[in-house]
């Protein structure tokens, strides 16, 4: 009899550290390979060696942010020789994101080290650049709808699911058995990205959770941005946005840009003090349609300005003219965004807004509860600045579009397991999918087993 078993080694319980041990006729695979963030218990596990790693044949990357890409470095440090398997856009967002993610770590080694405030005797970086490169010479292009076989009657393909760019779900065949991995599943009307394809019929959906219990925001995003710009803009201050590098910072260019063409907020200057942001723009000139808009375009040539340089990102930290700074990373956990924010949060006239999803545990969190001081730097800041978050810009399908994803899917699955979202937010959706479908669901907690019958 033919074994499939399921083994949830991260993003569970939690929204970083997604990797799922799929175990067939004893063979290995790993679908997704993410770093731990936000608390520290769970970033700790991020130096721990995975079991087994010689037995894992395949890793299937579902896409490239960090918290489903960022152990890789690690797994191959191990000793896994195997493909990891992606889209090619993929492929072309995790180099830029990996090779970013080593040269903070390498960076916050270092500075650790010189200014003496790590805990350990030596501070050291997860992986390096070097780690990366090796990694990357194990990457595997694949077409949406290519059908890949890593071994004796299991065989997978990528479809796409609207998150990011190049991302994808995973339909994966373990002989007769149908598993679906959602991967993080987009949004249903999405502002610049195409929407999910159709849930296939399968007998077990590995679900994301991320926003299992709430709702965005209704109000469109453009109005949100307008809002927030415009009352920035009376305070005269600096308008600090820590964004993804992937997707979401070319969507707030795009909307301050149109909302510039429209006259809805003041001509500012936008720097895009990210040299990762900027890399990832040009990856996807060819993805997105909104380059097509010559009106647009023309905004964005007049009023964005791409930082690469590090000299020149410092001479921009302290311009004390008003300003609109798109910097890294998304929830503040390292990146530029912080010597921004050094110079800038305790400024009552300053405004941060926070376009993205807050992991417990980060300093974007930290900020959106209010706290009065964060620490950056082996140091704790004041928070005078004016704090603000804006919903309506995820890449993550809500409650409802989750559920009215699997409604639109080709049938609905036989069973669901939720992984990839806090606890309370798995829970409520739990108790919504079975309400509404009578399917069977459960929720993934850190290394729990689930054994698939045949
Ligand atoms: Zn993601």
């Amino acid at each position: 009899m033919n074994r499939l078993s399921l083994k949830f080694l991260g993003g569970a319980g939690t929204v970083t550290g997604s990797k799922t041990l799929v175990t067939f006729n004893g063979q290995k695979v790993l679908v997704d390979c993410g770093m731990f963030q936000g608390v520290k218990r769970l970033r700790k596990q991020n130096w721990d060696d995975l079991d087994d790693v010689n037995e894992i044949t395949d890793v299937i990357l579902t896409h490239a942010h960090l918290d489903h890409s960022g152990y890789l470095p690690r797994l191959v440090k191990q000793g896994f020789k195997g493909a990891i398997h992606c889209t090619s856009i993929t492929a072309r967002l995790a180099e830029i994101i990996l090779m970013d993610s080593a040269k903070i770590q390498e960076e916050d080694a270092e500075r650790a080290n010189r200014n003496n405030y790590s805990r350990h005797p030596e501070a050291k970086p997860l992986y390096t650049v070097e780690d990366v490169k090796v990694c990357l010479g194990q990457f595997q292009e694949h077409d949406f709808g290519e059908w890949v076989v890593p071994g004796i009657d299991l065989r997978f393909v990528f479809l796409p699911n609207g998150h990011i760019p190049g991302s994808a779900m995973v339909e994966m065949h373990a002989e007769k058995k149908v598993l679906v991995f959602s991967g993080d599943v987009g949004r249903l009307k999405p502002l610049i990205m195409a929407k999910p394809g159709r849930l296939p019929a399968c007998d077990l959906l590995v679900l994301e959770s991320t926003y299992g219990d709430r709702l965005h925001e209704l109000t469109p995003p453009a109005e949100q941005l307008e809002a927030a710009i415009n009352q920035a803009v009376e305070l005269k201050g600096q308008i600090l946005i820590p964004s993804f590098a992937v997707e979401r910072s070319q969507e707030v260019i795009y909307l301050l840009c149109y909302l510039m063409l429209h006259k809805r907020i003041p001509k500012l200057k936008i720097y895009l003090d990210s040299p990762m942001a900027a890399a990832v723009s040009e990856v996807l000139v060819d993805y997105y349609d909104f380059v097509k808009e010559e009106n647009l375009m023309r905004v964005m040539v007049q009023q964005l300005e791409v930082v690469s340089d590090h000299r020149a990102s410092r001479a921009i930290v302290h311009m004390r003219e008003p300003k609109i700074v798109i910097a890294g990373s998304g929830m503040i956990t390292g990146g530029r965004i912080l010597h921004h924010l050094e110079a800038h949060i305790d400024d009552p006239k300053t405004t941060v807004i926070l376009p993205g999803f807050q992991a417990l545990g980060t300093r974007g969190h930290s900020l959106v509860s209010g706290c009065n001081e964060i620490k950056f730097f082996g140091k704790y800041y004041p928070v005078k600045a004016k704090i603000l978050q804006m919903g309506g810009l995820s890449a993550h399908a809500d409650r409802e579009e989750l559920v009215e994803w699997i409604k639109q899917g080709k049938a609905l699955p036989k069973r669901i397991v939720l992984n990839h979202g806090e606890m309370d937010a798995s829970d409520s959706l739990r108790v919504k999918l079975e309400h509404e479908f009578n399917i069977p669901t459960s929720i993934a907690t850190e290394n729990m087993e689930m054994i698939l019958d045949f």
